[in-house]
């Protein structure tokens, strides 16, 4: 499986493109750049499905512009529809850009869930915190985490649908059960390990 990282949308999120044979699967979709819809297309294969870490409006904000384009799924823990209504407001309020509305995310993904693209599975953890329906995915072998788990910290529970006893249980009950070795590629900035996190992530301070 070859990653390739996209820093996209306004506030800069980690958006993955993971290629296997001849499909592809996108890992949130934050800006409907030309450039993004390009680079994707560049790579002359299938784009199956979307899934999203959460709704925040700077992780979905390229899905309609993607579902245009490539005909894809677009997953999301339908717990965060809250939040995709939401996203114009909060994109208007960050930084003052207008959209009407996000429409394409109409395909459900919990807990458990199983997928597969090319020769990989993929499989869906129900992490709510961040958000209630946050949402890692198992990849290969690798996690991809959204704004659950960051090098050395957590996502900020203080934003609606925001609960920090979850987040608490979802790091250590869920994502800390998983192999040390296990590569974390987070929703914003580097990637980490399960071993390291275990060491010195924020959360072992609470
Ligand atoms: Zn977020």
């Amino acid at each position: 499986m070859i990653i390739k990282t996209f820093i996209e949308g306004p506030i800069s999120a980690n958006n993955y493109l993971l290629i296997d044979n001849d499909e592809a699967v996108l890992i949130d979709c934050s800006s409907p750049r030309e450039e993004f819809v390009n680079a994707v297309k560049s790579q002359g294969v299938k784009l199956k499905y979307i899934f999203l870490t959460h709704g925040h409006f700077d992780h979905i904000l390229g899905c309609d512009k993607f579902k245009e384009t490539f005909s894809c799924e677009i997953h999301m823990n339908e717990k965060d529809r809250m939040q995709v209504q939401q996203a114009p407001q909060m994109l208007s309020y960050y930084s003052g850009a207008v959209i009407e509305s996000i429409n394409s995310i109409t395909k459900d993904v919990f807990d458990g869930d199983e997928f597969v693209f090319g020769n990989v599975k993929i499989k869906a953890i129900s992490t709510p915190g961040h958000t209630q329906g946050g949402m890692c995915y198992l990849i290969d072998g690798k996690l991809f985490s959204g704004d659950t788990l960051f090098r050395e910290s957590v996502g900020r529970c203080d934003l609606p649908g925001g609960n920090w006893k979850e987040l608490l249980s979802s790091v250590r009950d869920k994502l800390f059960k998983l192999p040390d070795e296990t590569i974390v590629y987070t929703g914003h900035g580097p990637s980490t390990t399960i071993g390291y996190e275990k060491k010195y992530n924020e959360i072992l301070n609470i």
